[in-house]
This record gives structure tokens, sequence and C-alpha cells, in this order.
């Protein structure tokens, strides 16, 4: 199973952030669509960042609420591990592991095609597991 399975399910809309969006508005724009992180581009697009629920709780917990006012770019993660749609969903579990994260931007020629979660590897991953549970029930009922 590969990235672009998930991405064909999901779609390939990524929300994103400009690195001058203050803290505050990634924390309403990742409460408002209930997810956990932002990608961060500069205007023509490239990524410059992933911003997510725990850079924003480690800025409250170090400085108080005025990191709110702050741009997100004071926190966000500027080395962004990501993969291609070819890339398998094990390997994208072992990028998760390995790197401690739970999100993953899809990247197709340079620019942002989709992003992966933990929760969309855990989904699939569960759906894989029904399919072989049922093929060995049919194989063993004959
Ligand atoms: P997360 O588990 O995704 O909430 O992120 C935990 C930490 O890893 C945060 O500091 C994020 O900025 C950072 N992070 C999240 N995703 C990535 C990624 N794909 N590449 C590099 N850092 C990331």
């Amino acid at each position: 199973m590969i990235v672009s399975h998930i991405l064909s399910g999901k779609g390939s809309n990524v929300l994103t952030s400009g690195p001058q969006a203050t803290i505050a508005d990634v924390a309403s724009t990742l409460a408002d669509n209930k997810i956990g992180a932002l990608v961060v581009v500069e205007d023509d697009g490239s990524v410059c960042g992933i911003v997510s629920e725990r850079d924003v709780v480690r800025q409250i917990a170090a400085r108080g609420p005025d990191a709110l006012n702050l741009p997100c770019s004071v926190c966000m993660t500027r080395k962004v591990v990501s993969c291609s749609e070819e890339e398998t969903i094990d390997s994208v579990m072992g990028k998760m592991s390995e790197g401690r994260f739970r999100h993953l931007p899809v990247i197709r020629d340079g620019r942002l095609a989709g992003i992966i979660s933990i929760g969309d590897v855990v989904k699939n991953k569960i759906e894989q597991a029904e399919r072989d549970a049922e093929e060995l029930k049919r194989y063993i009922a004959g």
C-alpha cells in the first residue's frame, strides 16, 4: 500500500499558514479544523516549516499568553521531513516513528500534494488487517 492510496480517499487539500501568522491564528485554525498541524509556506508556495499543536503548547508553557501574539515562525520546525506519493505506508510509519512526529507532508515536483497523519496510517493499517482476516476466513472456508 502506498501514500497515493490514502490521498485518493482523503484528498490532497492541505491547510497551510504563512510564517508571519500569529500563534493565536494557528491555534484557531487547528481548533476550527480539528487538525494537529499546519504546513508553513512562503508566498510562492514553497514549504518553510511545519507547526503542530505541540509547538503551540510548548510556546505558551515557556512564555505564557504573550506567546499567542508571536509569529508562528518562532516555534515551527524548519527541517520538514516529507514523503512522496509513491512511498509505502510502512516507510511513512518508519519516518513518523523515527522522527517522533505525527504528520508528513506529501511533496510532488517540489510542491505540496497532500498530508498524511498518524490517524490516516492507523486507519489504513486497520482496514488492511480486516481485509487480510476476511481473505483468510474465505480461504479456510474453502
Ligand atoms: P506532531 O507529532 O506532528 O504534533 O509534531 C511533533 C513535533 O514534530 C513538533 O515540534 C512539530 O513541529 C514536528 N513535526 C511534525 N511533523 C513534522 C515533519 N513532517 N517533519 C519535521 N518535523 C515535524
